[in-house]
């Protein structure tokens, strides 16, 4: 495991070449990614990882989450899923929990099996790498699957990992300070300066100004996740996830599970350390984040009948998330006319899209050919809206 390249509290030297704006996973690995392509970068962020990407699952599931319509968002997500094994050994596979033995995707009723036959299409035709598998063959694969379970899909190439560990081991890697920015205009970022303290930016060749403090730099790259529309004019919003937290006997479950029940999409995710994530809801409710018992109750009605053993095993944390949601699901990866640079609205992968967002951002920002096509993300799409 090659050794981290900064551990301990981070020390921005001189004007930086990058500020990213936005210290969840897209911000943190757009900056190491930076970093370690040899660039002076810094992130500012009030409360770095503590957005969408401490409420994640955890997926990486390129195939599970494959809808139709979107085959630019598919070609995105399995290029991502690639480059996961190669992300996770630098950081660390046990640190961060990557785990690499498939995803079964179930249904729970006769309406639900029609769901994921009309899914085995899509598939089919984008010639994906999955298994068909009767009630009983899912059942041996995952022996606490309910005995009413009518059939699924196990995709091999689908897997995991926990977002919260990858958070921890960015961070050591990435140099924050913890500000909120105000304002973005060209390549200056002005902060509120409510939690940032002096020492942290007043470093020999940083432009700073009383308050609100002015930081100037090479590049900002705007990483801000469901807040990215308060700052700049572009169509992100939040969508709400709950989530809950269990936690059983390790080993308790083989693999991730994603199921229809009756109509209504649900996943559990077991940890090796016998964490098991159970998820999320989906909610147009502008910027709130609290836990309702109605939210609470579906997820465990729907886990439950998928998985009853579940109902034995202690509930541990319940959470709600903001997921950067954009008018056409896709993320906004590229240079705006502005000359900023995007990584947002990641929307329900942002997790597995992380490492390729982040090479993609690296690259734009040195002037390369990024590693995919970029043009199905470019901040221009809106320009007309
Ligand atoms: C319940 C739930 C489950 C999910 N499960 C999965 C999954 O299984 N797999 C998957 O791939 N994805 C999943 N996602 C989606 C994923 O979490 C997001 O796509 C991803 O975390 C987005 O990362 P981000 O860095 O863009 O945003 P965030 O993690 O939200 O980070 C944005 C950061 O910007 C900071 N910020 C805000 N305003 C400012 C400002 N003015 N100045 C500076 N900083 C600011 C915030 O403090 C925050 O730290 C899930 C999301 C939710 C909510």
């Amino acid at each position: 495991m090659p050794a981290p390249e900064l551990v301990g509290t981070p020390e921005p030297t001189g004007t930086p070449d990058v500020i990213v704006v936005g210290g969840g996973i897209i911000g943190l690995a757009v900056a190491w990614q930076l970093r370690r392509d040899g660039a002076e970068v810094v992130v500012i962020d009030p409360a770095p990882g503590t957005g969408a990407s401490h409420a994640a699952a955890g997926m990486l599931a390129p195939i599970h989450e494959a809808c139709w319509q979107e085959s630019h968002i598919l070609r995105l997500n399995l290029a991502a899923s690639r480059a996961w094994p190669a992300f996770a050994e630098a950081l660390g596979t046990t640190a961060v929990d990557y785990r690499h033995n498939g995803m079964l995707m179930v249904a729970y009723d006769a309406g639900d099996k029609a769901v994921l036959d009309n899914l085995s299409d899509l598939h089919e035709r984008e010639d994906l790498p999955v298994e068909r598998l009767h009630s009983r063959e899912c059942r041996s694969r995952e022996p606490l699957l309910a005995p009413g379970v009518r059939g699924g899909v196990y995709s091999p190439i689908d897997h995991q990992v926990n977002p919260r560990r990858v958070i921890v081991e960015l961070l050591k890697r990435v140099p924050t300070i913890p500000a909120a920015a105000t304002e973005i205009t060209g390549n200056q970022v002005v902060t509120g300066g409510q939690v940032m303290t002096g020492n942290q930016v007043m470093t020999s060749n940083q432009v700073i100004t009383g308050n609100p403090r002015v930081m100037t730099c090479g590049q900002v790259v705007v990483a801000a996740g469901a807040w990215t529309g308060k700052l700049l004019s572009l169509p992100i919003r939040p969508i709400k996830g709950q989530i809950l937290r269990l936690n059983g006997p390790e080993g308790l479950m083989r693999l991730p599970v994603k199921g229809v029940v009756r109509g209504s999409s649900v996943y559990v995710i077991p940890r090796s350390d016998g964490e098991i994530v159970v998820g999320a809801t989906q909610e147009e409710q502008g910027f709130d984040t609290r836990v309702t018992a109605g939210g609470v109750h579906e997820l465990l009605r729907d886990a439950i009948a998928l998985l009853p053993a579940l109902s034995e095993i202690d509930l541990v944390e319940t959470w709600a998330g903001l997921r950067p949601g954009t008018p056409d699901n896709a993320p906004i990866i590229g240079m705006g006319d502005d000359g900023i640079v995007y990584a947002s609205g990641h929307y329900r992968n942002g997790i597995l899209t992380a490492p390729i967002t982040a090479a993609a951002v690296s690259a734009l920002v040195q002037g390369h050919d990024p590693p995919l096509d970029l043009s199905p993300f470019s901040p221009n799409r809106f320009a007309s809206q």
